[in-house]
């Protein structure tokens, strides 16, 4: 019999866990001649969820959990998944209830029986988002695509299905700074796309201030690009050219006004803050890529676990 595994990283999720486990035990039961598992990953919670976890895990097999030792994130929660699960496809759902979990039969049909390797939603509609959030992630979106040559995108949600073959292929990628819808895109594979009306959320509030995801979009841009390390280059080419043309201008100006040459010190100051300001960004930005290389030979584990069920 084939095992699925569906994975959910939860984050402070008490108020909405039992309603969850609720809905997605109805349909995982629906689901003739598969075993199950049900894998939570308790990203550090501060609230009840360990122990809903575990009293679903008491009186249902299929349950297991890893529980980390603090908030690592959504992204190393995912990877903890992956690399525990036991099944022979693998699942990503979030526990708020916004991913419908009526859509998993059809999804694993896709890729047990259709031939795809992955079978992933994408959201049709950002009902239940906050402007901001949607305005500003058009704009990642829309930046990342334009300098980077696979594209990621858009709508699509982490809410998918994919075969041993996608999982072993995610887990090869070992980097330490982990941007998983880049990732996604960059394995490729056969990929079959659900729409998928995005719910409110059940119960709880969402994870994710626009500080930290203001924090996500930059850590997918550089861990996913090497694009605005040329920065400096183009800006000090463009630079060089006006300074030429600059230096032409004033000295034919030198040579019309018979040498008197009366230079705005406004001028000047706005030339230094620009060229300043170019500077910074520039060193700002290779500060960033050197950041992470520091991150990633200091070499440090993605998660550590303070409690499982899972045996391997
Ligand atoms: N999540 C997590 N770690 C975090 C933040 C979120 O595991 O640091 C989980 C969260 O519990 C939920 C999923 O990731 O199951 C999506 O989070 P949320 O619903 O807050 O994000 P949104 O839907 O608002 O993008
Ligand atoms: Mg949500």
């Amino acid at each position: 019999m084939k095992k699925l595994s569906v994975i959910v990283p939860c984050y402070n999720e008490a108020e909405v866990l039992p309603a969850f486990y609720d809905e997605i035990t109805k349909v995982l039961d629906s689901l003739y001649g598969y075993s199950v598992e049900l894998l939570f990953v308790n990203d550090g919670s501060r609230d009840e969820t360990q122990n809903i976890i575990e009293s679903f895990a008491t009186r249902d097999e299929r349950v297991k959990y890893i529980s980390f030792s603090r908030n690592f994130g959504k992204e190393a929660a995912m990877l903890a998944g992956l690399e525990n699960c036991t099944g022979d496809y693998a699942g990503f759902i979030d526990a708020d209830l916004q991913h419908s979990p009526d859509l998993i039969p059809e999804m694993l049909k896709a890729v047990d029986e259709d031939g795809y390797d992955i079978a992933a939603c994408r959201r049709v509609d950002r009902e239940g988002e906050a402007k901001l959030k949607s305005f500003l992630s058009d704009g990642f979106y829309k930046i990342v695509n334009s300098i980077t040559d696979t594209h990621i995108d858009d709508g699509a949600q982490d809410y998918r299905i994919m075969n041993r073959n996608v999982i072993d292929s995610i887990l090869s990628i070992k980097e330490n700074v982990r941007f998983t819808k880049g990732i996604f895109s960059w394995v490729g594979f056969n990929t079959k796309w659900f729409p998928h009306h995005n719910r409110e959320r059940a119960a709880g509030e969402t994870k994710w201030s626009l500080v930290k995801l203001l924090k996500y979009a930059i850590d997918g841009i550089i861990g996913y690009t090497s694009t605005p390390l040329r920065f400096p280059l183009y800006t000090g080419i463009l630079s060089l050219i006006a300074g030429f043309v600059y230096t032409v201008v004033l000295i034919i100006t030198a040579i019309v006004s018979g040498g008197s040459l009366a230079l705005g010190v406004a001028a000047v100051i706005d030339a230094v803050v620009i060229v300043g300001g170019l500077i910074l960004l520039s060193i700002g930005i290779a500060g960033e890529y050197l950041s992470r290389i520091y991150t990633e030979v200091k070499g440090r584990p993605k998660y550590l676990v303070a409690k499982t069920n899972c045996k391997k």
